[in-house]
Parts: structure tokens; sequence; C-alpha cells
């Protein structure tokens, strides 16, 4: 099966209004290679509108939120729903990051609810999952992932208003980068575990992105590895030139 590779960045707690020039030109850089690609920012909330309304002017670029709360409205004082989300031009949301998971104590029943929230508001999800370092050398890399790809997906989840990105927590921030050899472990042992719950199928059609550390040094022999199916890019997202020649390798690779 094909599947369509997806590029998205995640901006994390950076970007104020003068870093839009930026989305300006990762927009204009990407608008022969989009065509082959999909291509996704996601901002701090404070810029989904504007963001949104400037790639509605022609680009190919989507914007996506880094959160949800499960509840559409209500007294959550600080919180923002997935329909405000789609309200202000999002698509897409990022849920069940290593970082909200660490800090806000997000386990798998919670990430679960929000992806149930994503739905109700017509998002596609890309929910988190990763392994910690200590994990990783006690030998449960595959057990915690399998875990936390059960417990973060509703049963009615589908390849289209669903993406998993693998991110090892310890590669994330870090320029530590898992070998292709891992991820490629790691991804055959996901795509199994989907196709076990879900049925061959609906399995095979899940887009699989890796994220952690990637650059654009090591994106093309990420975006090579079997089952990888796109990249969560961090850190060289905030920059067009890095982020547009992540994307570039990705769509080398098809
Ligand atoms: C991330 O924030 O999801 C991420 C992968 O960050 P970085 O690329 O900076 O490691």
């Amino acid at each position: 099966m094909t599947r369509r590779k997806l590029i998205a960045g995640n901006w994390k707690m950076n970007g104020l209004t003068g870093h839009l020039d930026e989305v300006r030109a990762i927009s204009e850089g990407s608008r022969d290679g989009a065509i082959d690609i999909d291509i996704l920012l996601c901002p701090p909330a404070t810029l989904i509108r504007p963001i949104s309304d400037m790639l509605s002017e022609g680009g190919h670029v989507q914007v996506g939120g880094q959160n949800c709360h499960k509840a559409e409205k209500g007294a959550h004082t600080g919180e923002v729903s997935a329909e405000m989300l789609r309200d202000a031009g999002a698509t897409h949301v990022i849920l069940g990051h290593s970082e909200r998971r660490a800090d806000h104590g997000e386990g798998n029943d919670t990430v679960r609810d929000k992806l149930a929230a994503a739905h109700r508001a017509g998002l596609v999800a890309v929910v988190c999952i990763g392994e910690t370092l200590a994990q990783r050398e006690a030998g449960e890399t595959l057990t915690v992932l399998g875990d936390q790809l059960a417990g973060s997906l509703h049963d009615d989840v589908s390849p289209s208003d669903t993406v998993i990105a693998y991110e090892p927590v310890w590669a994330i921030g870090t320029g530590k980068t898992a070998s292709p050899d891992d991820v490629a472990e790691v991804h055959k042992h996901l795509r199994q575990r989907l196709g076990e719950r879900f049925g061959e199928e609906r399995g095979q059609g899940f887009r699989l992105l890796y994220g952690g550390s990637v650059q654009p040094g090591n994106a093309a022999a990420l975006m090579a590895v079997a089952d990888v199916d796109g990249a969560l890019v961090g850190g060289a997202s905030l920059k067009a030139q890095d982020f547009l020649a992540i994307c570039e390798a990705a769509r080398n690779c098809r």
C-alpha cells in the first residue's frame, strides 16, 4: 500500500507574530513539492488563526494545534477545545506528546479522550508514543510502545483521521536520533499491532511518523526506512530552510 508522506512541524511554545515570515517561506518554498507530500505546521495556539489565514491564500501547507481539551466547552480555564482549534483554522492536532505526558501527567486514557474530542471536531490527530531511555535500556521498548498504542487509540480510528508518531523520549530535542535499524524494528512492530487490532487493510493504512531530532542531515536515511511515512519535527521546523530540506528528503523517497 502507498501511504503519502507527512512532514509535521511542532513549534512547541515558540513563535510570535514576527515568526510568520518563516511560515511564508515554508509555504512558498514547498509550493511544488507539496503536491507529492503533506506538510503540516503546528504552532502555538495564538498563531493558528494568522497562519491559517496566510495559508488559505494559496499554499499547500496545513495548520494544527499541539493539544486540546476533551470537552467542547466549559469551566476549564486556560484550556482550548478541539472545536476552538477547528474554528481558528486548524485541520490537525498533536496529542499525547511526551512533553505533555511528562509535564501534565497525561496518560493513555486522557489521550484517548482527547482523540475522541479531536474526531468529534473533525480534526486529524497525530498521536505520539515513545519510550524513555530507562525503558529502552531495560529492553521494554516494544512493550511500552504497544501499551501506549493500544491505550491511546479508540476502536473507531481510521487512517484518514489518525496518524501515529513514534518519538523516543530520549531523542526529542537532544540531538540524538534513533538508528534506522531501531526505527525499522519499532515501526514494523507498530504496523503489526495495528493490523492485529484493526485488521490488515485498515492497519496498513495508518501513517507512522518518526520524531526525535530529525534534521536535514539525517532525514533522508530516516525517511527511507520501511514503514516510516514521514516525520514529526521539533527544533528544525522553526527554520524554513531546515524544514524545507526535510520535506525535500521525504519527497525524494516517496
Ligand atoms: C518534537 O517536538 O516532537 C520533536 C521531535 O522535537 P525535536 O525534533 O526538536 O527533537
